[in-house]
């Protein structure tokens, strides 16, 4: 009765779908008793493991105080004390909170931000979003609009908005092309989104620190407002607590979104941070044009918000990204000594804990992605590929062990397929 998202139905059955009942650390464990490794962190959601002492009990005991009350118009003191404590690690100036629930919606409280923002100031013809080749926000269809096609999304290029677009991080000089289309349409451009570091859904693609600084920059002399959509890096994916970290203490987004590792893979939250700047361009009379007429009816979940503090304590406790930056490089030179290289494998990219080994499958062989995935889930190792892309995307709390048996059947799966279509 369940419809899964991003997946034909008519073929689910055959490709070989596991059901999980429970779930203890890194491993999920299905309704036959069968343990397999989430390598995929439940689709870029989990951090720490599943099922956390310390995360379930931030759950259980805020839900003997009250499990959510509505945040338009009231507050609620989890979500208070949660907005402070992220406020203070985001590399926003003065940041303000507006939460929600999903990605997407992150980033279309962002888009409408951005757009009010210049609208509230006077400042008339900020209209126009300017978004990269390949970036993908999310699915609704604001979301979509930001996001590039791909993924069987042109049907509803009749429902996008129009926004400028410039080379994804596959072009080596997506950041002078960026910058370039910037200083030609600074007038007419409400804001900048990019997905800072690694373009995920595409497959990973990777961008250098650099170039993401140099578009900071261009964004700050010219007066564009920049979005920082890190759904998918934030929370410590790449060895910072925020990707943005990495172009320096200077790159400073006016709006980050954030969402999937928030809650560290427990309940549906997500954010749009906002700098005081942006902020106070909100103010006005009671009533009046200037507030921000959006709110979700769950945006701001006391019980989610709950598990979020936690995670972001325990992030710091367990000094989790030294243990994600030990991890990514053993990876990192796993992968080169068994997988780069290899016959079927095309480009290895990777920044942090985020991974994409694109494969080459000979003579142009079809369902790679997905054979290579049957072959490592049958040998314990749960992944999800894009297209022919495999994904690995290990929670933060990785053994080096861990990640070693990871490499090792990835390989092993990689081989077999190849073997396959050899007979
Ligand atoms: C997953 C993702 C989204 C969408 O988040 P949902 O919670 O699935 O709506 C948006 N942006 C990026 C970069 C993502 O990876």
């Amino acid at each position: 009765m369940v419809w899964h998202g991003f997946t034909q139905m008519a073929a689910y059955a055959g490709n070989s779908p596991i059901t999980v009942e429970r779930a203890e650390g890194r491993e999920v464990i299905d309704v036959d008793g069968r343990r397999y490794f989430d390598a995929i962190s439940s689709l870029w959601v989990m951090t720490l493991g599943h099922h956390v002492p310390e995360l379930d009990a931030a759950v259980t005991d805020q839900l003997g105080r009250v499990a959510h009350t509505t945040l338009l118009g009231n507050g609620n003191r989890m979500v208070v004390e949660f907005a402070e404590a992220l406020a203070a690690v985001v590399p926003v100036d003065d940041a303000h909170v507006l939460f929600a629930s999903d990605g997407a919606v992150a980033v279309e409280q962002a888009a409408k931000i951005a757009f009010q923002y210049w609208v509230n100031r006077g400042q008339s013809g900020h209209t126009r979003f300017l978004a990269l080749g390949d970036a993908y926000h999310g699915d609704t269809v604001g979301a979509l609009s930001l996001g590039d096609g791909g993924f069987g999304t042109e049907l509803f290029d009749p429902l996008r908005f129009p926004v400028i677009r410039t080379p994804g991080y596959a072009s080596p000089d997506w950041a002078d092309k960026a910058v370039a289309c910037v200083e030609a349409n600074a007038e007419e451009l409400a804001a900048v989104i990019i997905e800072p570091l690694v373009q995920g859904a595409a497959g990973m693609l990777v961008a250098e620190p650099e170039d993401l600084a140099k578009l900071g920059a261009a964004c700050r002399y010219h007066g564009v407002l920049l979005i920082c959509d890190e759904v998918a890096t934030g929370f410590g994916r790449t060895g910072k607590l925020f990707a943005s970290e990495w172009a320096g203490s200077d790159f400073r987004p006016d709006l980050m979104c954030l969402g999937k590792g928030i809650t560290g893979g427990y309940l549906p939250l997500s954010a749009t941070v906002a700098s005081g700047e942006i902020f106070a361009a909100f103010e006005g009379a009671d009533l009046g044009e200037k507030t921000l007429y959006h709110g979700h009816s769950y945006g701001g979940n006391a019980l989610a918000c709950a598990v979020a503090l936690r995670h972001l304590q325990l992030i710091h406790q367990w000094d989790v990204l030294a243990n994600v930056t030990v991890v990514a490089d053993r990876l990192a030179s796993l992968l080169r000594d068994h997988v780069v290289g290899r016959p079927g494998v095309g480009a290895v990219r990777q920044r942090g804990l985020m991974v994409g080994v694109e494969l080459d499958p000979p003579g142009g062989a079809t369902r790679w992605g997905r054979r290579v995935c049957a072959e490592a889930l049958q040998r314990g190792i749960l992944l999800r590929p894009l297209g022919d892309v495999v994904v690995l995307m290990p929670p933060l709390t990785t053994t080096l062990e861990e990640i070693g048996l990871v490499v090792e059947v990835l390989a092993a799966s990689i081989g077999l397929v190849g073997e396959q279509d050899q007979r």
